[in-house]
């Protein structure tokens, strides 16, 4: 059993075997998948792990040693927190920082609460744009709202990925 001592990172990207990303999972889950055979190392975060008879470096991605065949389509929750990870914290009409979530077609005028109607959207253009639709205003958006594919959603759509993983992700990246 490796001994985890507090380290910067706490959890470790998993990649299928064909670098696919599959999960998050903490570090020491990572170091045990390392050292039972059942995935190897890609990337090494910062520190040492020490078990009983070998010293580890601390994972910061790992890929698995054998493919895991996952469900095609998989249900990504449309949380805040995803929703701001797809437009990459950006408002959709004027680019500045987002803080809210707003409806394409308001929901006011049956618009739905779906990944292709909404978008992340700063609170002045949210505030702007009211019960209004982009046209209307003669607004374009910055960003095609649709509903995020891949694995990388599967345990991301919850969680600020460590940047350091981007390499292995396709997500936007925030500025
Ligand atoms: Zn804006």
């Amino acid at each position: 059993m490796p001994d985890i001592r507090p380290t910067v990172s706490s959890t470790a990207l998993v990649l299928n075997q064909t670098y696919e990303p599959l999960c998050v999972v903490s570090v020491r889950r990572a170091a045990i998948l390392i050292l039972s055979g059942k995935a190897v190392c890609v990337a090494d975060g910062d520190g040492v792990l020490h078990s009983a008879r070998q010293a580890l470096p601390v994972p910061l991605v790992i890929r698995l040693s054998r493919y895991v065949r996952v469900p095609y389509r998989t249900h990504v929750g449309l949380s805040r927190r995803a929703i701001f990870a797809r437009d990459g914290g950006r408002c959709a009409y004027c680019k500045a920082a987002a803080e809210t979530i707003d409806h394409v077609l308001p929901r006011s005028r049956g618009g739905r609460h779906a990944w292709e109607n909404v978008v992340a959207a700063c609170a002045r253009c949210n505030h702007t744009k009211g019960d209004r639709t982009p046209a209307e205003l003669g607004w374009r958006l910055h960003v095609t709202p649709v509903a995020p594919k891949g694995m990388a959603w599967r345990g991301l759509g919850h969680r600020t990925p460590d940047p350091r993983w981007a390499d292995w992700l396709d997500l936007p990246r925030a500025a």
